[in-house]
């Protein structure tokens, strides 16, 4: 499966905003943002263009796209199939992303990232309603249960990361049994429980040129 091998930190700084692609460091003076918040590469320091039209579109684009870790022609496909459900698209978009079970998973605090998600996901320790899922994008539906399996309950990166997310909201879709390690789906995201500052409708615009 292709995927980002680069510093994941220049995403953050070239988007201008923190990111969290990398688990705890992302909540310490160690982030890159804190320390040199400008655009990567020779130039970023000294030049600050005014970003404006299609480039401010492109901007919001790659924000949420790399936000959810996901590659180009994923996120088109994701668009297209926002496009023709009911609804507004962009919502739609974000609420498909919401729905993935390497984010439902890094949501509910067992991974501190959303890579670090999809790499439990990918390894097979996650169940679903009791069948074992290793597809990062499966999508996730109200009266699922999803749940970390039995035999990886005392993994040291899982029981870290979920001390270390304390703090973090888990979504109100979300049912969460911190003792069961486990989740309850109990009904689709909405809009307000995305709570990062994206404007999905330059997306929209963006696709729809
Ligand atoms: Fe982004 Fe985290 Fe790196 Fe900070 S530490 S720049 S939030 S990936």
């Amino acid at each position: 499966m292709a995927r980002y091998r680069e510093a994941v930190c220049r995403l953050c700084r070239r988007e201008g905003v923190k990111l969290f692609l990398k688990g705890q460091r992302c909540l310490t003076d160690k982030c890159e943002i804190e320390k040199r918040n400008f655009a990567p590469g020779q130039h970023g320091k000294s030049r600050r263009p005014k970003v404006v039209g299609y480039g401010l579109q492109l901007r919001e684009k790659q924000k949420l796209r790399r936000l959810y870790g996901i590659l180009e022609d994923q996120f088109r496909s994701y668009f297209e199939k926002a496009a023709r459900m009911k609804g507004i698209t962009g919502e739609n978009l974000l609420l498909m992303l919401e729905r993935r079970l390497d984010n439902a998973v890094y949501r509910m605090g067992l991974a501190s990232s959303r890579a670090a998600a999809r790499q439990l996901v990918r390894h097979g320790h996650i169940q679903v309603s009791g069948r074992k899922v290793n597809i990062p994008s499966f999508a996730v539906v109200p009266g699922q249960e999803i749940a970390l399996r039995e035999s990886s309950r005392n993994m040291v990166a899982v029981l870290r990361s979920l001390d270390l997310s304390g703090g973090r909201n888990i979504p109100p879709w979300l049912q969460f049994d911190r003792e069961g390690l486990k989740a309850r789906v109990i009904s689709l995201p909405k809009r307000e429980d995305v709570n990062f500052p994206i404007q999905e409708q330059m997306v929209v615009e963006l696709y729809s040129k």
